[in-house]
């Protein structure tokens, strides 16, 4: 890889290189596309009696990632699935990815195929097919900017703005986890006393998280969720997303949130509130979703069936009941929103001295 574009501005020969052995390793297109890597633009068919999803995401070494406690193969694994959640979020299958890169001069082209094997680690369960993207040379830090492609049936897609007063908030998986795995590879004190296991499974939570595609599939064929978003910014955050398009409130039930053993038991150690890493966390990639009251049962039997834990956590209310959250004694509180900033904790930013690839 070169680390200077050429005067033209035009790709110069070690770049045409990296993007031919990027196109056989990981270009190899199948069903739908007309042409992919290699022209100007891609060609796919558009799938008929869908509605095309289209979603892109930007991650910046120092703000999205740190070398230090991330591969380059968990840092394209996880901006892969922040785009396939989105996808997931609106109850679509994703089809197609595009992947811009700016390349610092001290990465080699092995470290940037470490990248596409996590990208397309990530991709492929889906039968996502990458079709092209970008290429620039970076003088502060690696950028990765990714755009997925999907397909939901027509007139089908989950917004975030359909929750009606009445309907119950569910979320799968755990919550939390994701934020715990990020403490514990910041070296946060306490860690010793977790086991090897919760570690681990935090950690991992944390480097690879899951896309929830399959839920929001059954949510649209079954017709059932009211509104739906994905859990990047951390339940209070996202929740308040969903409340503010829907233009309703919501009371969530503390002793619901599913929390981890491994969460738990993490919280336990530090001396901190599971409540606190559930509500706050970001990057858990968990779908929340609301459902009209009379669908639970449906939902249930469905939830029993789907590849994660489904939870009810919680009921929209009017717009002038706020955000609340009823904890463990019944009392109801007022639910702080915050966003999740990512790696605020002991992070310095952009004073940080950037480690090899
Ligand atoms: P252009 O000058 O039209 O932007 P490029 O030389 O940048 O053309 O790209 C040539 C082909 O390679 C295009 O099909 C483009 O989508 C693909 N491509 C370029 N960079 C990447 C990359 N980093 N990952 C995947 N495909 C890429
Ligand atoms: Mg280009």
């Amino acid at each position: 890889m070169s680390s200077r574009p050429s005067s033209s501005g035009k790709s110069t020969l070690a770049e045409f290189r990296l993007i031919e052995d990027l196109r056989r390793r990981f270009g190899r297109t199948k069903h739908g596309v007309v042409r992919g890597i290699g022209d100007d633009t891609a060609i796919v068919h558009p799938s008929a009696g869908n509605d095309l999803l289209l979603t892109t995401d930007l991650v910046t070494e120092g703000v999205h990632f740190r070398l230090k406690t991330a591969t380059l193969r968990d840092i394209g694994y996880k901006a892969a699935v922040a785009n396939l959640s989105d996808i997931a979020a609106m109850g679509g299958s994703p089809e197609y990815i595009l992947v811009a890169v700016a390349i610092p001069p001290r990465y080699t082209p092995r470290s940037i195929k470490q990248l596409y094997r996590g990208l397309m680690e990530a991709c492929r369960p889906h039968g996502v097919q990458l079709i092209g993207g970008d290429t620039s040379s970076s003088a502060y830090g690696l950028f990765l900017s990714i755009t997925v492609a999907g397909r939901v049936p027509r007139g089908r897609a989950l917004t975030r703005a359909g929750a009606r007063i009445g309907d119950l908030i569910y979320v799968t998986g755990t919550l939390g986890d994701s934020l715990a795995g990020l403490q514990l590879l910041d070296a946060v004190r306490g860690r010793e006393k977790l086991s090897l296991r919760a570690r681990s499974f935090l950690t991992s939570r944390h480097r690879r998280p899951t896309a929830r595609i399959e839920t929001g599939r059954i949510l649209t064929r079954h017709g059932l969720a009211t509104a739906a978003i994905d859990v990047s910014d951390g339940l209070s955050g996202d929740l308040s997303h969903i409340c503010t398009q829907s233009e309703v409130g919501a009371e969530l039930n503390a002793a619901s949130l599913p929390l981890s053993s491994a969460c738990r038991a993490f919280a336990a150690a530090q001396g901190a509130s599971g409540l606190r890493l559930a509500l706050q966390g970001g990057e858990d990639y968990e779908l929340l979703f609301t459902v009209p009251a009379s669908a639970q049962a449906r939902v249930e039997r469905l939830g029993r069936r789907a590849d994660c834990l489904w939870t009810c956590i919680g009921v929209i209310r009017p717009q002038s009941f706020g955000l609340r959250v009823r904890d463990r004694d019944g009392i109801l509180r007022r639910l702080p929103v915050t966003s999740y900033q990512h790696f605020q904790t002991g992070f310095k930013g952009a004073r940080e001295v950037p480690c090899s690839p």
